[in-house]
C-alpha cells in the first residue's frame, strides 16, 4: 500500500529532513508517527500525499511509483488519499456541505452522486444537522469532523492525518479518534502524526518514531515513548 525504499528529502535550503527511510505500511493499518519537533514527521506525511517529492529513493502508494508518476495519473493517486490537518483548513466562505461537496467537484464526480454521498459522510461524522453551517459557526471539533468528511468523501484508501487533535481539548480529541477508528474499521489505512501521548498509549497501534530524519523505532502496539 505505502512502501518507502531508502527515501531522502533535502529541502532547497539544504535541510536534510529525511535521511534514508525504508518502511512498508500495509492496507488497513493504523499507524502513529511520533517524534520530536523537526524530526521529519510532516515531511514523511507530505511525501505520501505528494505535497513534496523525495530527493532520492523510491516511494510507492497503491502500487504507483510516486517519483515516476505520469501527469495524467496524478489525479487518480490524489483522490485515493484523504488529508486531515491540525488547523482543519476548511474554506471559510463555504458551508460544511459545500466544503465536502467541493472535494467531489474537484474529481468531477457525477452531480447526483455528489449530493447523496456528501450528506452520507456528514451523517457519518455526526454533522448531518449542521450541513448549512459555515466553519466559523462550528466548534473546533465540529470543524475537524467536516475536514474528516471531506477527506473520506471520495472513498480514499489512505487517510493522512497530521496532528488531527493538536488544537482540540481531550474530550473532543477522543471523539475524533473514535471516528478515525471507525473509518479504519471500514477499510481505510490511517497514517497519523501525533504528539498526543495519552492517545498513543491508550489506543494502542503500530508506532513509527522518526528522529533526526531516520526511523528510530517501529513497534506493533507501541508506546509514545517521549515525555509529554
Ligand atoms: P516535524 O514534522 O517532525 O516537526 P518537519 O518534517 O516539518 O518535521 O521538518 C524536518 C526538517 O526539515 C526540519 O529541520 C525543518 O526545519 C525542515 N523543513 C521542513 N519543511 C521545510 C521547508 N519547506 N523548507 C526547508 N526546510 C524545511
Ligand atoms: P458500502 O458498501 O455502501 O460502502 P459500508 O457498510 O461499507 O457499505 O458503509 C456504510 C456507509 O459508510 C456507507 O454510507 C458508505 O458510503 C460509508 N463508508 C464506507 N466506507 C467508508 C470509509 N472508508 N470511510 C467513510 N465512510 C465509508
Amino acid at each position: 500500500m505505502i512502501e518507502m525504499m531508502d527515501i531522502w528529502k533535502t529541502y532547497p535550503n539544504g535541510a536534510h529532513a529525511l535521511k534514508g527511510i525504508s518502511v512498508v505500511i500495509d492496507r488497513n493499518e493504523f499507524v502513529y508517527i511520533v517524534g520530536p519537533s523537526g524530526a521529519g514527521k510532516s515531511t514523511f506525511m507530505k511525501l505520501i500525499y505528494r505535497e513534496e517529492f523525495p530527493t532520492k529513493g523510491q516511494l510507492f502508494v497503491n502500487g504507483f511509483n510516486i517519483g515516476k508518476l505520469k501527469p495524467r495519473k496524478i489525479p487518480y493517486v490524489r483522490r485515493n488519499i484523504g488529508v486531515i490537518f491540525q488547523d482543519y483548513r476548511l474554506l471559510p466562505k463555504l458551508t460544511a456541505y459545500e466544503n465536502v461537496a467541493f472535494a467531489m467537484e474537484v474529481i468531477e464526480a457525477p452531480r447526483k452522486l455528489m449530493k447523496k454521498r456528501t450528506m452520507e459522510v456528514l451523517e457519518l461524522v455526526g454533522l448531518g444537522g449542521k450541513h448549512a453551517h459555515l466553519p466559523a459557526q462550528l466548534s473546533g471539533g465540529e470543524q475537524q469532523r467536516v475536514a474528516i468528511a471531506r477527506a473520506i468523501v471520495n472513498n480514499p484508501s489512505v487517510i493522512v492525518a497530521d496532528e488531527p487533535t493538536g488544537n482540540l481539548d481531550p474530550e473532543t480529541s477522543w471523539g475524533i479518534m473514535n471516528l478515525l477508528e471507525e473509518i479504519n474499521f471500514r477499510g481505510t489505512t490511517i497514517v497519523m502524526a501525533t504528539h498526543n501521548r495519552e492517545i498513543v498509549n491508550t489506543l494502542r497501534k503500530r508506532v513509527i518514531a522518526i528522529e533526526n530524519g531516520l526511523i528510530a523505532r517501529d513497534q506493533a502496539r507501541g508506546e509514545y515513548g517521549y515525555e509529554a
